[in-house]
């Protein structure tokens, strides 16, 4: 091939910022932690505060987060990353300190969710695409200033007749690609999240093709906008069966589904895997985890948690609003995030003993983030 044809990388990132970035993200995914993904939009929050019968209004949702932020000084032995959502970032503790601040005295990494939502694309059966490119650098820039270290952005894809279409995975993977390379450019480590619904009836062997099928494309469009795979996270599904099959499958079949899936596509140079919760109950996500940390297969990255749902429905159904119950709350999202932080490591044991909510199904069709 003649040296024109050749490709070839203009510069982008220097050593030091390369170094930063790989940093954030190995503190983020050090060994038995995760993340908490608290980065709720105003209207995802109100569903969940309807739940319990509370106000969606700016101080109930302080409340709670106030409430996640002070758990315990041991939260930061199973929590390595918190993800805001903008609102949340600009809120103070009781204390009376800035919300990053309370995280990063912590020794815990602030993110922050810079996606817009989706938008459907026309001529496809209600597939969907992620928006918020517009300004993006910007907003990162003023984030990086702000005390964020790390940024998500969630694309959607669902599983039914000719779904995901060849068109919604590759702009859905490009668009992580751009999002990916703005991020990196401005000091944050990109979560890249492709996330694939359970909605439908498919069995576990059509979403590990599926999983398989969108994470080539994804790591294929990293690697066409010259993204540095070790300074990023990866958030994906597990790979698990629609929530209407009728099949049901063990914590082992989902998790060697899921980690040979992986194995096919995502690069050895990636530091960490952390899985969304994606409507499984919280004990579901736990056993998923920890199964999933001792299949007999090598795993070259970290693979842990970066949860919404999965670390929060105890906490929600407990404190119900009321002052008188912070501290019961506090209790069930901190005994949430050590399960957790134990199945990072593969060393969740049930006992049996798990509250009915933590059995709770957390799926909603068509989930909005
Ligand atoms: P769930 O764990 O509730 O699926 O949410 C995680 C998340 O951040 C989705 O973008």
């Amino acid at each position: 091939m003649s040296v024109s044809r050749m490709t070839h990388q203009f510069p982008s990132l220097t050593a030091e910022q390369k170094k930063e970035l790989s940093d954030i993200a190995q503190r983020i995914v050090a060994p038995g932690k995760g993340v908490l993904a608290a980065d709720e939009s105003t209207g995802t929050m109100g569903k969940r505060l309807e739940k319990i019968n509370v106000e969606n209004v700016e101080e109930n949702r302080r409340c709670f987060r106030n409430l996640l932020f002070s758990a315990d000084p041991s939260m930061s032995n199973c929590i390595g990353g918190v993800i805001f959502f903008h609102e949340t970032l600009y809120q103070k503790a009781d204390s009376g300190k800035l919300f990053p601040q309370v995280i990063k005295d912590q020794g815990i990494v602030v993110g922050i969710k810079v996606d817009k939502g989706t938008a459907g694309l026309t001529g496809t059966n209600d597939e969907t695409t992620t928006q918020g490119l517009d300004g993006l650098s910007e907003r990162c820039a003023q984030y990086k200033k702000d005390g964020c270290d790390f940024a998500k952005w969630r694309c959607v894809l669902k599983i039914s007749d000719g779904c995901p279409s060849a068109l919604s995975i590759a702009e859905n993977a490009n668009v992580l690609a751009r999002y990916a390379s703005i991020c990196q450019k401005n000091g944050l480590v990109p979560i890249v999240e492709p996330e694939i619904l359970t909605d439908g009836n498919h069995d576990l062997q059509r979403c590990q093709y599926v999983t398989e099928k969108v994470l080539a494309a994804v790591y294929k469009a990293l690697s066409d906008h010259h993204v540095y795979l070790e300074g990023t996270l990866l958030k994906p599904n597990m790979v698990t069966a629609g929530q209407a099959c009728t099949t049901k499958y063990t914590p082992q079949q989902v998790a060697m589904a899921t980690v040979t899936a992986l194995r096919r596509t995502v690069p050895a140079a990636v530091p960490g895997i952390c899985f969304l919760s994606g409507g499984q109950s919280e004990e579901e996500a736990s056993r998923n985890l920890s199964a999933i940390n001792q299949v007999p297969l090598h795993r070259p990255w970290k693979l842990t948690f970066s949860y919404g749902r999965a670390l929060q429905a105890s906490a929600l159904s407990a404190w119900q609003g009321k002052a008188a119950n912070k501290a019961a709350a506090q209790e069930a999202f901190y005994t949430r995030a050590k399960i957790n932080g134990l199945a990072a490591k593969g060393e969740y044991k049930p006992t049996g003993s798990a509250d009915t909510a933590s059995m709770q199904s957390l799926y909603t069709a068509s989930y909005v983030y």
